[in-house]
């Protein structure tokens, strides 16, 4: 059988590791059109601001490793269209060279794109995204560069939150946009984001939140020097794009269904309206177990996961997806958040009718040296009182916690159960009333 895998990042990865590894009989090629592969984008903002000491080992895997298990792979080769009748692959390298390749199976793991805000001046020298590894030593280049003194982050996503730490820590002016009126605003409540953002103010990032940009503004050179908003003008050497991404259907569109966010729409098994195409990570939609219906959420661990999946469905053995929670944390000037599932906000956004329960303590009791306070939020649905989400934040490192309530959405467990639920007690790790057990007795 022979099986074509169009991009080998992370997803493309996952499936071609899990095809190689446990189906010699599959022929395995894979087709990316960029000269890397594997680059871990979280660790961009870790070298921007020089928290790690080098960027070389941000790659955890390498063409050669996938041409010593048996696949044929073609870096610097686009894939520039798709007959999927005749499931035919037709090619173009950076080379000049063209050609085909045919597949009984197909699996799409394109990814994402970044959003290109369409403002005047968006052509302007100096304006980065931060998707590509290219296009993070692009932007490590300009912050090392001294005459780039200020720096505009547009979006205080995690991306965006995070690269202004960095820059912060390499003795920019910062300041981050965000039409939101905190960073975050996806993933956490007010109560929560606020922590963030006063953590970045104490940082000396300057947030201009509620405030959306309309317009770059560059000097006779063609590079931007400022960015326009609904409230000012503010000084820009460098402007870094981080407003978030969309899937890259391009390959796709015309033939297969788009579902959430127009991601291919793949059921359990990744399988997409085509059954001998798969689709995985950013480019496909995905089962969210908190809102009980398909979303779409951009995430590596996603990409690992479905690219697992669909190796196992297209190898022969059929393995469904359990769904995601959307988990996620950030750690930014020593302040911890991690979240799972939906925040009330969200929750509400999606019509849902749901109650939640507060709780803040010391994560360990008052004599221990070592200590900081914790902060949590459970939520969950009023009528079934099951969990649908869960929101930490501590200095301390909480993170394993949010790993429960991830299962717990999962599984469908209302905050009744956590009530009385077996949680240990050691001074050195917790208190003997845990956060959780009270955060949970508090639920009406
Ligand atoms: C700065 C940053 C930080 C992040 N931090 C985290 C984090 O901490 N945790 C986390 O879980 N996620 C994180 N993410 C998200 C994560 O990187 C993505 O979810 C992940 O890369 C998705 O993997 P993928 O393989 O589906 O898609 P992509 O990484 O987008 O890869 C798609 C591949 O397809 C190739 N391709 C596309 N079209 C074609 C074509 N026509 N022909 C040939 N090749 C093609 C591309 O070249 C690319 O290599 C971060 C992302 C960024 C940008």
């Amino acid at each position: 059988m022979n099986v074509v895998i169009v991009g080998a990042n992370h997803a493309g990865i996952a499936a071609a590791n899990t095809l190689l590894d446990n189906y010699p009989e599959v022929n395995v090629t894979m087709v990316d059109r960029n000269s890397n592969l594997s680059y871990l984008g979280c660790g961009t903002a870790l070298w921007v601001g020089r928290q790690i000491d080098s960027y070389q080992k941000l790659f955890y895997t390498n063409k050669e490793a996938f041409e010593a298990k048996g696949a044929t792979i073609h870096m610097e080769t686009s894939v520039t269209g798709i007959d999927f009748a005749g499931h035919v692959v037709h090619c173009a390298g950076a080379d000049g060279s063209v050609f085909d390749v045919s597949y009984d199976k197909l699996i799409l793991a394109t990814g994402s794109l970044p959003i290109s805000p369409k403002l005047p001046g968006a052509d302007l020298e100096g304006i980065s995204f931060l998707k590509l590894f290219q296009e993070g030593q692009e932007v490590d280049r300009q912050v090392s560069d001294e005459s780039v003194r200020s720096i505009a982050v547009i979006g205080a996503g995690y991306i965006g939150v995070e690269i202004a730490e960095a820059a912060k820590r390499r003795g920019k002016e910062v300041r981050l946009f965000d039409i939101a009126p905190t960073s975050l605003a996806s993933y956490y409540d007010p109560e929560f984001a606020h922590l963030m953002d006063e953590r970045l103010a104490e940082g000396g990032v300057e947030c201009h939140f509620g405030e959306a940009v309309t317009a770059y503004e560059g000097d006779e050179a063609g590079h931007v020097r400022a960015v326009t908003t609904s409230s000012g003008s503010y000084p820009a050497d460098l402007v870094v794009n981080a407003i978030g991404f969309v899937p890259n259907v391009e390959l796709g569109r015309e033939h297969l269904e788009l579902g959430a966010k127009g991601a291919y729409r793949v059921d359990s098994h990744q399988r997409t309206s085509d059954p001998d195409v798969y689709a995985i990570g950013d480019c496909a939609t995905i089962w969210s177990n908190a809102l009980r219906e398909e979303t779409y959420i951009a995430l590596a661990t996603n990409a690992v996961r479905t690219g697992i999946v669909a190796g196992h469905n297209v190898g022969g053995t059929p393995l469904e997806g359990i769904g995601v929670q959307g988990s996620n944390a950030i750690s930014v000037f020593g302040l911890n958040l991690c979240s799972t599932g939906l925040s009330v906000a969200a929750a509400e956004r999606a019509g849902m009718d749901v109650a939640f329960s507060d709780f803040a303590d010391l994560q360990r009791p008052g004599f221990m040296r070592e200590n900081a306070e914790v902060k949590i939020r459970i939520v969950y649905e009023k009528d079934s009182r099951r969990v649908v989400g869960a929101q930490l934040a501590s200095t301390m490192d909480v993170s394993m916690a949010i790993h429960m309530f991830s299962l717990a959405i999962e599984e469908g467990v209302s905050i009744d159960r956590l009530k009385l639920l077996d949680i240990f007690f050691l001074p050195h790790f917790n208190q003997p009333y845990n956060y959780i057990t009270m955060c949970a007795l508090g639920a009406k």
